[in-house]
């Protein structure tokens, strides 16, 4: 893969740079770079500002509303919106069921559900872990029984419990594994539906995150009727499609975009005088830290480069996603860790601000504010997608062949 930018992926950045310039949503500046929490609007008033330009959905083919661009096209529209500090869209129907769709749908539901996920008014969450099924996912018991219905129609009638549903709050739909046949091997009984979470029999109740955030949900089924045309490839083939899904999740969580911007966020703290006159740039130890993590950082912008030439040659984002999953999350945590030191005293987890309400001055530079709830959410990201220990297996197994 060539990695210099011909003149026309310099042309190309430089339109996308105009575009983000001009069309970026006004009320959503900053948003990023202070850690505020996003709302279900936040999230969505870039999406649909993407999705009128045609550009929501650059790694679909063409024919599902793909953008057609090559991997260094795709790699300077990352690099562009991480600089830009946009929000990051969200990953449940563009990364996940959307592709799982337009690869093992039929005609019908492709024309169904595809338009909806490009459009962003239709929110999905991801339905795959239950208590006692995370890392051995296969193990799930969320059950569904076939029945013929009055009407002659096929249903299945949905019971069980998924836990850790990110967002399921703001769902309108989303793509569930259930156990279909207990009688065969663990991963051959398993099918993937597509439910509309306004069903009757489903409940969503919140998990507060160690950070304070509701973004996890415990979801409830119980006695859901769900049409059998909304199964996805044939029943008991589910693992295939969880499967291909979990490793374009994994591609997708190693941000090596976004991290950068989180590097040159550290970098300006470093060089910001302290109270005491001196920046923290000119502690060794400090300085250290930081060269280490943009050492690292340049080594998965290469192995994620490698991926994306991989897949525009036709390949599928394979075992070696899990090389990415497991050092993009790493160094995600280490540039909260590193946030939280340079904050010092300031990132205590809670400090009382002093004026009218709580929170109303609240004490220290404003970097300091966030460290420690940030520092807490991104503890999450060596679990979610499969935790790190079990991306170390599958390396060993299907890279390393031991
Ligand atoms: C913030 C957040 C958001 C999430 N969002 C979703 C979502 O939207 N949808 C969804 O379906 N799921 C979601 N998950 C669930 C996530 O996929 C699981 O938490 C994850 O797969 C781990 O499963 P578990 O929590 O059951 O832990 P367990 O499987 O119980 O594991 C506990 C510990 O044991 C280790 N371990 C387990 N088995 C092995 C092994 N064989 N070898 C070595 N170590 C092992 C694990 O690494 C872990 O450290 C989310 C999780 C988090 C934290």
């Amino acid at each position: 893969m060539d990695l210099n930018f011909s003149a026309e992926d310099v042309a190309f950045r430089d339109e996308v740079r105009s575009f983000i310039k001009d069309s970026y949503p006004a009320s959503l500046n900053g948003k990023i770079d202070e850690g505020e929490e996003l709302s279900k609007e936040d999230f969505l008033s870039w999406h649909k500002v993407l999705a009128k330009k045609g550009w929501i959905a650059p790694a679909w083919p063409t024919q599902y509303g793909g953008t057609g661009w090559t991997s260094v096209q795709r790699y300077i529209w990352s690099e562009e919106t991480a600089r830009a500090d946009a929000v990051r869209l969200m990953p449940f129907g563009l990364s996940m069921v959307g592709p799982v769709i337009y690869t093992f749908g039929t005609p019908e539901q492709k024309e169904r559900f595809l338009p909806g996920i490009l459009s962003g008014d239709v929110w999905w969450c991801q339905g795959y872990s239950e208590p006692g099924a995370g890392s051995d996912l296969a193990n799930l018991r969320t059950k569904a029984e076939r029945f013929t219905g009055d009407d002659g129609k096929e249903y299945y009638r949905v019971n069980g419990q998924k836990t850790w549903t990110t967002m399921a709050q703001h769902a309108d739909w989303g793509f569930f594994l259930v156990r279909t046949d207990a009688t065969v091997k663990a991963q051959e009984g398993i099918s993937f539906l597509l439910i509309d979470m306004k069903s009757p029999g489903i409940t969503v109740r919140p998990i507060i995150t160690l950070g304070g955030e509701h973004e996890v949900n415990e979801v409830w089924l119980e006695d859901v009727i769900v049409p059998v045309d909304q199964r996805i490839h044939e029943e008991n083939k589910g693992w295939t499609c969880a499967k291909f899904l979990l490793a374009h999740e994994r591609t997708g969580i190693a941000g090596v975009a976004s991290s950068k911007r989180g590097v040159e966020r550290i970098k300006n703290i470093a060089r910001a005088e302290l109270d005491e006159g001196e920046a923290l740039l000119a502690n060794p130890f400090f300085k250290r830290k930081i060269a280490e993590l943009e050492v690292d950082l340049s080594a998965l912008e290469f192995t994620e480069l490698r991926t994306l030439a991989g897949e525009s040659s036709g390949k599928g984002p394979g075992p070696e996603s899990s090389l990415l999953k497991i050092k993009g999350t790493e160094i995600q945590q280490r540039i909260t860790e590193l946030a939280l030191e340079a904050a010092g005293h300031y990132g205590a987890p809670y400090y009382r601000g002093f004026g009218e309400g709580d929170n109303e001055h609240p004490i220290g530079p404003d970097y300091s504010h966030r460290t420690a709830p940030t520092y807490f959410n991104m503890r999450k990201t060596s679990i979610y997608g499969g935790s790190n220990e079990i991306q170390r297996n599958i390396i060993a197994k299907m890279v390393l062949g031991l």
